[in-house]
């Protein structure tokens, strides 16, 4: 990392392991930044308590497995800081003072929560849920960071974080904080192999950066294909095709082959899934390489967090130092 480098703020909740969607949505593009910028990673654990916290169990287990999906995946832990939410007390404080300067209607109106909400069913939100993008927007600016990667339903919490960045600096007059730019990510949505609009995975459809070469392989034989095509015979058609909105995605090169070869009735399903077992396999193989060092040294895992963590802590410090400075709240 070099001094110049702009940073970058970016991470998951610890909600479980991550999946080929999480990947195509913006692991593989966090790989890809962390060679031209300096790339902090969050493992949202305080976060994942807003729909989480019935389970705190399964919020713990998952630090270490996120951390390890993403190391596999190509992140160097030469290069970026890997940390743990909890851990940075700064930001717990900073979601406090930033609490002052929004109001309970401007989160309420927020249209990423209104639509996430309702997914998961919540009618009387919780004073927390409500209130995350407010904690993101400290889990931004707590180190300081210029550009977050995000996709297009997290625009509204970046508006968040930059009116509160532009509310303290104004009203404290300083400049101490940084105004964030989110960086949109053009990834498309990668949809389940069961039909459904998305990989998710409360949705049971996901396969998992973890998931073994017999375990994808049994995935995509499970793929909706046209149900139409009772015969290899038949031609089919692609548009309806899971395994082909995969081959878009993972196999660019043969997509357009393939379709063409289907319309003809020049493959059939299970030979067309194999091509895409193939490739999935062949992406995740080196995943699994690293993946294998990384559970055999889970030492380095947890050093690495810890590493980074003091890091983030120290940083965290001197931004929420230099605020209360600015507000006159000095221990
Ligand atoms: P859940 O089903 O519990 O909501 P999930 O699998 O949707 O979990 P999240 O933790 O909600 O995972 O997703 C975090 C981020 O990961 C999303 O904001 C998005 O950027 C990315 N992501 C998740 N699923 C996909 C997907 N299928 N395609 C592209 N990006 C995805
Ligand atoms: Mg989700």
């Amino acid at each position: 990392m070099s001094e110049t480098q702009k940073r970058i703020l970016t991470g998951d909740r610890t909600t479980g392991k991550l999946h080929l969607g999480h990947y195509v949505g913006s692991l593989q593009n966090r790989v890809a930044l962390q060679y031209d910028y300096d790339t902090f990673i969050l493992l949202a654990d305080v976060q994942a308590l807003t729909t989480h916290f019935e389970h705190p169990e399964l919020i713990h287990g998952s630090i270490l497995d996120v951390a390890i999906d993403n190391l596999s995946v190509g992140l160097d832990p030469e290069r970026v800081t890997v940390f743990q939410q909890s851990q940075i007390k700064a930001i717990a404080e900073m979601t406090i003072f930033y609490s002052m300067l929004i109001s309970v209607n401007t989160l309420r109106h927020n249209p990423t929560i209104k639509t996430e909400a309702a997914n998961y069913g919540y009618s009387d939100l919780s004073y927390g849920f409500l209130g995350y993008p407010v904690s993101q927007a400290a889990d931004i600016t707590f180190c300081k960071a210029e550009l977050v990667p995000v996709g297009e339903d997290q625009l509204p919490h970046m508006e968040v974080a930059r009116k509160l960045v532009r509310r303290f600096n104004d009203q404290y007059k300083t400049s101490i904080l940084v105004e964030p730019y989110a960086k949109l990510s053009e990834t498309p949505r990668l949809p389940g192999l069961d039909g459904n609009a998305k990989m998710g995975k409360s949705l049971g459809n996901a396969i998992y950066l973890s998931d073994d070469a017999d375990t994808v392989a049994k995935k995509v034989r499970s793929a909706v294909t046209d149900t139409n095509r009772i015969s290899v015979k038949i031609p089919g058609n692609p548009d309806v095709c899971m395994v082909s909105k995969y081959h878009k995605v993972f196999n660019v090169d043969e997509h357009e082959n393939i379709c063409s070869m289907c319309k003809n009735a020049e493959i059939g399903c299970v030979a067309c899934k194999k091509l895409l077992t193939e490739k999935l396999n062949n992406l995740m193989d080196p995943f699994r390489e690293k993946r294998a060092y990384y559970e055999a040294h889970i030492d380095e895992v947890q050093d690495i967090i810890n590493t980074g963590s003091r890091k983030a802590n120290e940083i965290g410090n001197e931004t929420v130092g230099q605020m209360r400075e600015a507000m006159s709240i000095l221990i």
